[in-house]
């Protein structure tokens, strides 16, 4: 039962940490289960599908886009997304920036980073996410609200390997946060395989799919 791995989920998590429900490829029946045990942050990665269990499910939900998205499909989530995740260059930004100002919102973001081995995860580099800040680029957005930083670490049983990836976004984050944006508040990193490992290097919001829901197909 959902609500019942939800709730223990829940109660085994320090004080301060946020859980976003991961519920990709998970039917709006089983997202109504988590709903009922009071969790109201849910994140999902496609847009198409995204757009259909919003309209669907109730309006107090707050829906994260996690997974990297498409500069033409900023449009449909602007009116109502509660957090982008997956902010991953600056040509996103610029278009999540315009679709804001039109929708009259200020949408929290955050940037994402590529911390881990594998080419294939998206995200800025250090040296990119750093550059956006020392030229003011990032911060002279009026309809984005920076709120932090999110990682995906590579996907290994690597206890040393994973630390090393949540110690490097967590001191990015620090960086970024005493030297140019006071206000970052969130840093994202964490999933079912490595969440207990990203909350000791410091992170406060993790996405959790398959623990709580079960693997997915
Ligand atoms: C799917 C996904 C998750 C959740 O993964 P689990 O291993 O099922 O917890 C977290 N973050 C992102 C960006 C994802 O795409």
């Amino acid at each position: 039962m959902i609500s019942e791995n939800l709730r223990e989920f829940k109660a085994s998590l320090p004080a301060g940490v946020t859980l976003v429900a991961v519920s990709k490829t998970k039917p709006p029946e089983l997202i109504m289960q988590a709903y009922s045990a009071g969790q109201r942050i849910f994140g999902e990665n496609r847009v198409q599908e995204l757009l259909k269990k919003q309209a669907l499910l109730p309006g107090d939900i707050a829906w994260h886009q996690i997974g990297h998205l498409q500069t033409n499909k900023v449009k449909q989530i602007a009116p109502f997304i509660d957090m982008i995740q997956s902010v991953d260059s600056l040509h996103l930004m610029k278009e999540i920036e315009k679709r804001a100002e039109q929708c009259q919102r200020k949408i929290p973001c955050l940037l994402q980073v590529h911390i881990a081995k594998e080419e294939s995860k998206s995200g800025f580099s250090r040296h990119d996410i750093l550059s956006i800040f020392q030229s003011g680029e990032a911060q002279k957005m009026q309809h984005i609200t920076l709120r932090g930083l999110m990682g995906i670490a590579t996907l290994t049983d690597d206890k040393a390997q994973l630390r090393q990836e949540f110690s490097e976004l967590a001191a990015l984050f620090k960086k970024i946060r005493n030297s140019y944006v006071p206000a970052f508040d969130t840093l994202s990193m964490g999933m079912s395989g490595d969440y207990k490992l990203a909350i000791e290097k410091g992170s406060n919001m993790i996405r959790i799919g398959s623990a709580v829901f079960g693997e997915r197909r």
